[in-house]
């Protein structure tokens, strides 16, 4: 879901939270939330475009669809952690967010026999007993967004694109938007070709 998440302090020994990954090449991450869309279209899409991306996805959102996942796995995408069920963790007590956290954990492994490195909270809503929970089942970083695609429209959380920024789209579709999701990938496409940056994989570079 929408809105931008903001940088906390820095936190010692805790995994990372952050918007923008430093580096000087001028390249961007697509990563694509949630999973409620599943439509083979968006796959194809992006097989044909060798687009690579990131999908944070919740189990609530997938709603058993693990199938379409595994075909996105297996054409390159990288499946990470986004709760069981997309709740606004910091009104949670500290177990409710480990059941949130650590068993989506046990989900990914259950469905892909690899659980995930990097976590990010629904909303971009986080608290230090979030960061502490995700560290306990293996999560390395929290990344967020920096700016979010929509069917036509780009949203910047600093008006602009910057190396390194993390591009936040959703799998949905006509039910959700007033577009495709065929139309958000092109939408992000052209905004990044216009301006000069090429899409790299995010697990590369953290
Ligand atoms: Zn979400």
């Amino acid at each position: 879901a929408g809105g931008f998440g903001v940088n906390g302090p820095r936190t010692r020994g805790l995994p990372p939270v952050f918007t923008r990954v430093p580096t000087r090449d001028r390249v961007v991450f697509l990563t694509i939330d949630d999973g409620v869309d599943q439509d083979p279209a968006t796959l194809r899409m992006l097989r044909e475009l060798h687009v690579p991306y990131t999908a944070f996805l919740s189990d609530d959102a997938v709603d058993g669809g693990w199938e379409y996942f595994r075909a996105a796995h297996e054409q390159g995408a990288a499946l990470q952690n986004h709760t069981l069920l997309h709740r606004y963790l910091p009104g949670l007590s500290r177990a409710a967010q480990r059941h949130e956290i650590c068993g989506m954990q046990d989900t990914l492994r259950r469905h892909y026999g690899r659980a995930a490195t990097l976590f990010r909270p629904p909303y971009g809503s986080y608290n230090r007993d979030t960061l502490e929970v995700a560290r306990s089942c293996g999560i390395r970083a929290v990344p967020l967004w920096e700016a979010e695609v929509f069917p036509g429209r780009v949203v910047y959380r600093d008006s602009d694109l910057h190396p390194g920024d993390l591009v936040l789209t959703h799998f949905q579709g006509r039910a959700q938007w007033n577009g495709s999701m065929a139309d958000a990938l092109r939408t992000f496409l052209r905004t990044v070709t216009e301006k000069g940056y090429a899409v790299a994989r995010l697990e590369d570079y953290i």
